[in-house]
């Protein structure tokens, strides 16, 4: 029996594997399963090139659990005494602490900068047994141990078969590892599409009212994953079959890609666009990482470009540098060369379905529409592709090109300044009648309810020229998109005032809600009261939400527009009473103010041009005097018109339907509507 020292230069690495790896224990099983298949490659490769001429035989890797142990075992090539000094013995392992330090959180960078892999063993177990008998004729068995010290013991042994088995003794406060459930799902998660068979335990099947092993070994692995196979020998019902394998939980997928490149680096996979629900369903890290058909990671950042981490499926390449940290991962040329690549697979895709089935993509494209955003958000040669095949959805559910969009709009929503309008809603049913009216009016209404549609308004303004994006309540219909006949109203400003006044005294005195009252000709068939917010303000206080230097926005009031179509029936009416009904008061003090009107007007003149100190005081007083009694006439003729609203049914009424139509009429102020309601139609 040989006994040495494993050659490393610090004094016991064991300790050391297992302070820092130990959020990633689980990672030895991963190590010790693909040596196996590495150790059987090998052997397939020795027999392919004549250079094995014995039977391959059965190759399953076999992982068996008893009381203590976990074994992995393997009929590859085995090795010899030799081959374990030289392999096993000697682990490089220089400058060992301060990388350790630099690396501590990122076990794979530490595995595969030391070729760690086997010792990762010893993060879960106390003592480990090496059997092992190479292919080579005549080749003694050989039985390695070690228990955690540098120390090892080398000595002949007795094996049956060509091989290796790895046999964990698992340390006390690893014993989790013995529970078959847990083993089994880690094979799942590290070995579930490894090229060589693994088999863990026998099949089960139900015998007399409980499982009982079968003979069949239970195979946990599939070795010829669908990525690895040729798309033109697949059906999509084999992608979706797949996608289902390893999404259990979600709904079948959009569709799919199939990436498949040998140069100038070597990748293949298949990425699928999931159907997403909510945004629950919108996660990250669901993309798996391959090696070979070694799991990795799923951790794909960095690698892909951001956008596509949304998307579902594997990536495997060799040619993504493992063992690195994933700062340096990102300046990698190869891993740039690999994120460009698979984001122009998937414009190319996305364009040829758009291309050959717009229907198809139609009918997607809600779906859809969120990744594609949000890559055209954050990627400038994305962006660049999808401006062809993104799509705008209107009102009525018709889908458009933004070239299509462009020229539909052209002829009735460019302003007088030559700027397309883009009218759109982000809620078809509450903005209903400004969408009606709209569309009355020969315009067409986007329908912008994205997660994403606020930002894209924003990029779709920056990239098109002389384009601006209004929300179709952002202002009365005719205002709306400026046009040069402009209509105007010829009711004098008086009767205009007067009618502001009378409904302005009926709105409800709401918490940083302000309302700015006017009265204007909309038309007769135009509703009596619209309520709009500029887009300008509504757009300020959205980003001020989303963007925290901006909460100077979100402290200020919601302002509000209150136009008085002084066109429609009802209206005229209520001017025409209001006019009646208040003559008698209003006569007196309208005379007066007639009257201050003209004093002030004497005085102001006066006074104008001159300094402060050139006017006599007497005159100053004189003005503010008559300023005075003008604010106090006007407040006693708003006292006045708010006494005669407050009794009229019509004028409150008209102003709670307009409220109600913007979902503004809540509380006691709807109860009162409704009642109010009631008695006027009994
Ligand atoms: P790596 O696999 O990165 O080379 P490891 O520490 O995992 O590093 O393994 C070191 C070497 O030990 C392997 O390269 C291989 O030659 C040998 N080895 C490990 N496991 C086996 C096995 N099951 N069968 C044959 N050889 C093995």
């Amino acid at each position: 029996m040989q006994k040495g020292n494993i050659g490393v230069t610090t004094e016991n690495i064991f300790p050391i594997i297992k302070k820092f790896l130990y959020s990633d224990h689980e990672i030895f099983l991963r190590e010790l399963v693909s040596n196996a298949v590495d150790a059987t490659q090998k052997l397939k490769t020795l027999a392919s090139k004549g250079e094995f001429k014995g039977e391959l035989g059965d190759l399953t890797i076999h992982v068996s659990l008893d009381k203590d142990t976990i074994t992995i075992s393997d009929r590859g090539l085995g090795m010899t005494a030799e081959e374990i000094e030289k392999y096993i013995n000697q682990i490089a392992f220089s400058g060992a602490n301060d990388f350790l330090a630099k690396y501590k959180d990122d076990a794979n960078a530490i595995i595969g900068h030391f070729g760690l892999g086997f010792y990762s063993a010893f993060m879960v177990a106390k003592r480990v047994e090496i059997v092992t008998r190479s292919y080579k004729e005549d080749a003694q068995p050989m039985k390695w141990t070690c228990d955690g010290s540098p120390e090892f013991t080398l000595e002949g042994t007795e094996k049956e078969g060509r091989g290796t088995d790895i046999i964990l003794y698992i340390d006390d406060d690893c014993r989790e590892f013995l529970e078959e459930a847990r083993l089994s799902s880690l094979l799942r998660k590290y070995c579930h599409f490894l090229p060589i068979p693994v088999a863990f335990g026998k099949k089960k099947e139900w015998k007399d009212g409980k499982q009982v092993d079968t003979e069949e070994d239970n195979v946990i692995n599939d070795t010829t994953p669908l990525w690895t196979r040729k798309p033109s020998e697949l059906k999509d019902e084999d992608y979706k079959a797949f996608y289902r394998d390893l999404y259990p939980m979600s709904d079948e997928p959009l569709f799919w890609i199939h990436l498949n490149v040998d140069y100038p680096f070597n990748l293949t996979g298949i990425l699928y666009f999931p159907r997403i629900k909510s945004n629950i369903d919108l996660q990250k890290n669901k993309i798996q990482l391959y090696c070979n058909q070694v799991y990795v990671t799923d951790s794909v950042e960095g690698i892909v470009p951001d956008f596509l981490t949304l998307l579902h499926g594997v990536i495997d390449s060799p040619d993504i540098p493992l063992n690195v940290s994933r700062s340096y991962l990102q300046s990698d040329s190869n891993v740039k060369k690999i994120s460009t690549y698979i984001s122009k697979k998937v414009s190319d895709r996305l364009q040829s379905i758009f291309k050959n089935d717009r229907k198809d993509f139609e009918s997607k494209w809600d779906d859809l529409k969120i990744f594609i955003h949000y890559g055209m958000l954050t990627e400038e040669d994305f962006y660049d592709k999808a401006n062809k095949f993104a799509l705008l959805k209107d009102t009525d559910s018709k889908y458009y090109t933004y070239e299509e969009y462009q020229n539909l709009i052209k002829g009735e929503q460019t302003d007088k300044d030559g700027n397309l309008v883009y009218l759109y809603a982000n809620n078809a049913e509450e903005q209903y009648s400004y969408i009606e009216a709209a569309k009355n009016k020969g315009y067409n209404v986007l329908l912008m309810d994205g997660q994403l549609d606020v930002a894209l308004i924003s990029l779709l303004e920056r990239k098109m020229e002389k384009s601006r994006f209004t929300r179709v309540d952002s202002d009365v219909i005719d205002r709306l998109i400026a046009k040069e006949d402009a209509r105007t109203t010829d009711l004098e400003a008086d009767k205009r005032e007067m009618l502001a006044t009378v409904f302005r005294s009926q709105l409800p005195k709401v918490d940083k809600v302000e309302f700015n009252v006017e009265a204007q000709g909309l038309g007769e068939n135009v509703a009596p009261i619209l309520i709009t917010q500029s887009e300008y303000m509504r757009r300020m206080k959205e980003m001020a939400r989303i963007q925290p230097g901006m909460s100077f926005y979100g402290e200020m009031p919601d302002m509000f527009n209150v136009v008085i179509n002084v066109d429609n029936k009802l209206v005229k009416e209520v001017l025409n009473n209001s006019e009646t009904e208040c003559a008698a008061d209003l006569t007196p003090l309208n005379l007066s103010l007639a009257d201050l009107n003209k004093r002030h007007e004497e005085l102001h003149k006066a006074q104008e041009g001159k300094k402060a100190e050139e006017i006599p005081t007497a005159d100053k007083d004189a003005l503010e005097e008559v300023e005075k009694k003008m604010a106090d006439e006007k407040a006693k003729k708003e006292s006045i018109l708010s006494t005669y609203a407050g009794g009229n049914k019509v004028v409150r009424q008209l102003v709670d339907l307009a409220l109600l139509q913007n979902n503004m009429l809540k509380g006691e102020a709807l109860n009162n509507f409704i009642k109010r309601s009631l008695e006027m139609i009994g």
